[in-house]
């Protein structure tokens, strides 16, 4: 890399570090404070939690995942997008598998056997759908964790603030990702030009406890889960990959590319005592037998 380039990232940087911790702007927080609605009356409308199809993963071998081939017979796993659209604003919650692998036709199979496929890219579907949001009128935008098949439409979004942890942070502005496997950095590559509010652990996100990002680092150094309450459905927790598999969610097992797995231990200690405190239903994100079972945009969760 030149020095121009290794100057233009410094100052880059020096930029997202002064925009962290900073409110977002005021612009992208007005549009729902209308003379006649009040704060009491904001709080009681409900949140919509939207789910879109963004890609599908097969593997041939678990191995990787601290697996035995015998342990469970999956080896096809969802990647969903999900949209929470609150009151004061719709979150991005993960981005799927690239946006680009909308192009190629089927399953795109790799030699080791692993594959892909992405039928629709979100920008699409959104267009489609016309939910009255789009990537281009976010207020927050945040992944359960930077590897590829998480942010896979990050470059397509056109507004809104990155909640992002400390840890995740760094990886993704750091040559080589420092170590962290699965990152892909030309799909962070407009992301890390947005504002930015960098996490050291929990975050109410809209400030009424409804919409709570929550630190599970391990799998990742900013790995991250999301707790949403819905007034009908109740809360939920959406998992990251916390867990891939049913089997390791049962069995507290540690993929072996996680970067701690003594941290992994801790974070599942904690997500799952979120979980028996709150009665939360735990959303398995890769779990493709869940994802078939559940509503799909334009139907909602609320
Ligand atoms: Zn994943």
């Amino acid at each position: 890399m030149g020095s121009f380039k290794l100057l233009f990232v410094g100052l880059i940087s020096l930029f997202l570090i002064a925009c962290e911790g900073g409110e977002p702007a005021q612009s992208q927080k007005e549009s729902v404070s209308g003379p006649e609605v009040t704060g009491r009356e904001l709080a009681m409308q409900p949140i919509k939690l939207y789910i879109f199809d963004c890609g599908r993963l097969r593997f041939a071998s678990i191995a990787g995942f601290n697996l035995k081939q015998t342990d469970t017979d999956v080896r096809e796993l969802s990647t969903p997008c999900y949209v929470i659209d609150h009151p004061e604003g719709q979150l991005l919650w993960d981005a799927g598998l690239p946006s680009g692998l909308a192009k190629q036709e089927g399953w795109q199979v790799q030699e080791d056997g692993f594959a892909s496929i992405l039928t629709e890219s979100l920008t699409s579907q959104l267009a489609r759908l016309n939910l009255g949001f789009d990537l281009g009128s976010l207020e927050y935008v945040a992944f359960s964790h930077i590897h590829w098949d998480h942010v896979g439409a990050a470059n397509d979004v056109a507004s809104g603030t990155w909640l992002v942890q400390q840890g995740d942070y760094d990886a993704a502005h750091a040559e080589g990702s420092l170590g962290v496997p699965a990152v892909q950095s030309e799909l962070l590559a407009r992301i890390k030009n947005r504002p930015t509010q960098v996490l050291n652990g929990d975050h109410d996100v809209f400030g009424d406890g409804r919409v709570r990002v929550i630190a599970a680092e391990g799998h990742t150094p900013g790995h991250q889960v999301l707790y949403v309450d819905l007034a009908e459905t109740g809360p939920v927790i959406l998992s990251g990959d916390l867990y891939h598999f049913r089997y390791s969610r049962r069995n507290r097992v540690v993929p072996l590319f996680n970067v701690d797995a003594e941290q992994t231990l801790l974070s599942m200690d904690k997500v799952e005592e979120l979980v028996s405190a709150s009665g939360a239903d735990f959303w398995l994100q890769h779990d493709a037998a869940l994802f078939d079972s559940q509503k799909k945009a334009p139907a909602y969760y609320q």
